[in-house]
């Protein structure tokens, strides 16, 4: 007889051998209450013990950062590296630099990273790191000294081959470049040993994009796939960086109205909607002058409703597109008795589970983290790709592929995700993201 695998049982293990670590008993138990069933049904995953063992990291790295600030003070951050799982590939995931990262946080994501970057079908682990490390206010020399020292010791610890960081909340193009330069300089050599580079040294064109776009395009496929479209929807978008900025771009390539933006001080609401030119601005205040999403409204002359988030307004589709747990039941309920018809998530994470049952009790598509913003990493895939070829693809050549990516990662979705009639998403990837990585862990037997 094998052990108990019921949800409660399985949780319960799970609690007592990691307390303190909310954010990744989240993240499991979503995966857990489409999964679980599939082992039952299917006893060559639970004999081997697959769920127990992708639930528990192959490794993780926790170091000390030191470095000078502008003023002389020595500082210290913690430094950290989760390697999740590398049965399909070497760890593939980013690196966040903000103050509330701490172990959970970096677990939850490199756990949903297993799924997302297996749903990509490159063969890409999981992987995640970052920093309580806060970029927010910092020179740019701070920046640089943080990332140099940072890199110093993370580079015992990846390789082309063995794990491949790239971006996430706090780490953009100016982070991933310090980082880069540093890994050259100590390992003395120059392979694509992280993604989201610049052009000038084995970057990928539509990388920045990609997880916007990638977003824009599942949630286009949800509705494709029950007969509807964007074209002419009224969009509520949280967030104003990468993720946002460039699946609004999208939104609007594909015909929608986007109608908010936030960042952590609150959301502008622009009834006219956040056209091309209004986007441009957003970008370089935020990636220029790293200032706050209320200047928009001074600029244009629209709402700034500080210190609230944007799901009380009323619109057809809902892009979350900040950070985890912005989205709570009351605000599922809200989108719900306004109206909403699918929600997309650009950010991992972004709602809550009870939210979650909220929004598929009344029916609305929802499409997971997971599977929807996985556009991001797999054009990270790409970038290793063209690294490995040294070569490098056309921008029309890399939206197509990532369109036809997103396009096969909503059929395998749909392919797992039926019940009774209704396309419930979040079955869908984590059944499909299960498969291929349990298969590859049976394969090589227990070791
Ligand atoms: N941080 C992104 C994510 O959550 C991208 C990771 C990558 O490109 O490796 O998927």
């Amino acid at each position: 007889m094998y052990e108990d695998l019921s949800l409660d049982h399985f949780m319960e293990g799970l609690k007592k051998r990691t307390p303190g670590e909310p954010e990744f008993h989240q993240a499991v138990y979503e995966v857990a209450e489409s999964v679980i069933p599939f082992i039952l049904e299917n006893p060559k995953y639970q004999q081997a013990g697959i769920i127990q063992r992708m639930t528990e990291p192959d490794r993780t790295v926790i170091f000390r950062v030191n470095w000078e600030d502008d003023a002389g003070n020595i500082r210290v951050n913690r430094g950290y590296r989760v390697q999740f799982n590398n049965s399909i590939g070497p760890y593939k995931g980013g690196l966040r630099f903000h103050p509330s990262v701490n172990l959970s946080i970096l677990k939850f994501l490199g756990f949903e990273q297993t799924f997302k970057n297996s749903l990509t079908t490159l063969p890409m682990g999981a992987g995640k790191g970052g920093s309580d490390f806060n970029p927010k206010g910092k020179s740019d020399r701070e920046v640089m000294r943080f990332c140099q020292a940072f890199m110093t010791e993370l580079y015992h610890h990846i390789g082309a081959n063995t794990d491949v960081p790239a971006g996430d909340i706090g780490v953009g193009a100016r982070e991933i470049s310090y980082m880069f330069g540093q890994y050259k300089r100590l390992a003395h050599e120059f392979t694509g040993v992280l993604t989201g580079k610049a052009l000038e040294f084995g970057g990928s064109l539509i990388r920045t994009e990609a997880t916007g776009y990638g977003n824009a395009f599942f949630m286009e496929e949800m509705l494709k796939h029950h007969g509807d479209s964007i074209a002419g929807k009224t969009c509520v978008v949280s967030g104003s960086g990468n993720v946002a900025t460039y699946c609004t771009q999208k939104i609007n390539h594909l015909g929608g109205k986007v109608v908010t933006m936030s960042d952590s001080s609150g959301f502008i609401y622009d009834p006219d909607g956040i056209d091309a030119e209004k986007l441009a601005f957003i970008i370089e205040l935020k990636t220029v002058k790293r200032g706050r999403i209320a200047e928009y409204a001074e600029k244009y002359g629209c709402e700034f409703h500080a210190g609230k988030r944007p799901w009380e307004v009323k619109c057809d589709l809902a892009f979350p597109c900040a950070t985890q747990n912005e989205l709570d039941a009351d605000d599922a309920k809200a989108l719900v008795a306004n109206g909403c018809k699918a929600v997309s998530e650009g950010a991992n994470m972004p709602t809550t589970v009870e939210a979650i049952h909220v929004l598929q009790a009344a029916k609305l598509l929802y499409g997971p983290g997971k599977a929807a913003n996985a556009g991001g990493v797999a054009v990270s895939g790409l970038e290793m790709s063209q690294n490995s070829l040294r070569m490098s693809w056309t921008e029309e050549d890399l939206e197509q592929k990532l369109k036809d990516i997103m396009t096969g990662i909503h059929a395998q979705c749909a392919k797992h995700g039926d019940d009774d009639g209704y396309m419930n998403y979040v079955k869908g990837a984590n059944i499909a993201g299960f498969i291929k990585v349990a298969d590859a862990m049976l394969a090589y037997g227990v070791a």
